[in-house]
């Protein structure tokens, strides 16, 4: 079966739109801040993706684009001026940056109460914990996706592909919690025998940013597979050049899996509907 990211992407957003109306009614806006420097086409092409959700959901858009040669100074000062404003409840900074901006810092210099990506250490602290904390959103995306489809996790062996601060790490931790009940396993380029190893899950989570690292032959009869990967291919068909793949073959998977992500339109949509979410929640916590 297939697993339609881009519907329980829009339940999520339709959720967060009531939501948002009722904040409305007691005299809350939520508002969100999100900053793009530079005109990176991926960073670009994302911002418009969340500022679209914005309007559908009913939130304040406070979005602001940089140019390229902003100094990390000029940054950091609008980081401030935001933090000190009561009006917005979120602050994203689109990732990357370009190369003369130190992002740690700039991570570092969000609010960790209005850090809608979840990114902050001290967030990131408190996902490991357990306590609360706006959870990052493609690896929340990914446990809603999960629950949604009524995959049973409970005893499952997970297996993660990928050790990032954004997608690896945080969704080997979100499927290890209680709730999720995963025994994980996390692989990477240091990985021996990574095929026997991904052949043994029930759940594959493909984050490695490299199209057919899941072959057919890695995969059980049965097993649930969800591609994170987005990676751009040459195309010549297409009227921009390229094509967007996954990390796993879906074509070879698609009648093994018991449940699998599409690539355009499964583990994308969910990272923007979550951060709708995540600004609903810091708006609802004011
Ligand atoms: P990243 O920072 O480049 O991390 C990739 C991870 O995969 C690293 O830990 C790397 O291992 C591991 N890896 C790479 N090739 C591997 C291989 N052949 N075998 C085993 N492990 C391998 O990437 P990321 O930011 O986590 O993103 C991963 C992918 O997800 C990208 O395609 C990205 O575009 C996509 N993504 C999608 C969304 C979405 O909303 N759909 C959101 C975020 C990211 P080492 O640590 O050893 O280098």
């Amino acid at each position: 079966m297939i697993i339609d990211g881009k519907q329980v992407a829009a339940d999520v957003r339709a959720d967060v739109a009531k939501k948002v109306s009722e904040l409305k009614s007691k005299g809350i806006n939520p508002c969100l801040a999100v900053i793009l420097v530079g005109e990176n086409p991926a960073s670009v092409s994302y911002v418009t993706g969340k500022q679209k959700a914005l309007a559908e959901v009913g939130m304040v858009d406070r979005s602001v684009h940089l140019p390229e040669s902003t100094s990390e100074e000029d940054l950091l000062k609008l980081i401030d001026e935001l933090n000190n404003d009561d009006s917005v409840h979120g602050i994203l900074v689109q990732l990357p940056l370009p190369k003369h901006i130190n992002e740690e810092k700039v991570i570092m210099a969000i609010n960790p109460k209005k850090d809608v990506d979840g990114f902050h250490p001290v967030n990131v602290g408190n996902l490991v914990i357990g306590r609360p904390a706006p959870l990052p959103c493609t690896p929340h995306g990914i446990i809603v996706l999960l629950e949604k489809a009524g995959v049973k996790t409970s005893g499952a062996h997970a297996v993660v592909i990928g050790r990032s601060n954004i997608v690896g790490k945080p969704v080997s931790l979100l499927l290890a919690r209680k709730e999720t009940n995963c025994t994980v396993t996390m692989c990477h380029t240091g990985t021996k025998n990574m095929a026997e190893i991904v052949k043994q899950a029930d759940i594959i989570i493909a984050a490695a940013g490299r199209p057919n690292t899941v072959t057919a032959d890695m995969v059980k009869e049965g097993a649930v597979v969800i591609d994170v990967g987005v990676n751009r291919i040459p195309d010549e068909t297409k009227k921009n050049g390229f094509r967007l793949v996954g990390d796993v073959d879906f074509d070879a998977i698609k009648d093994k899996a018991s449940f699998i992500t599409p690539v355009p339109g499964g583990v994308g949509p969910m990272t923007i509907a979550m951060l709708m979410q995540n600004t609903l929640e810091a708006a609802s916590n004011d």
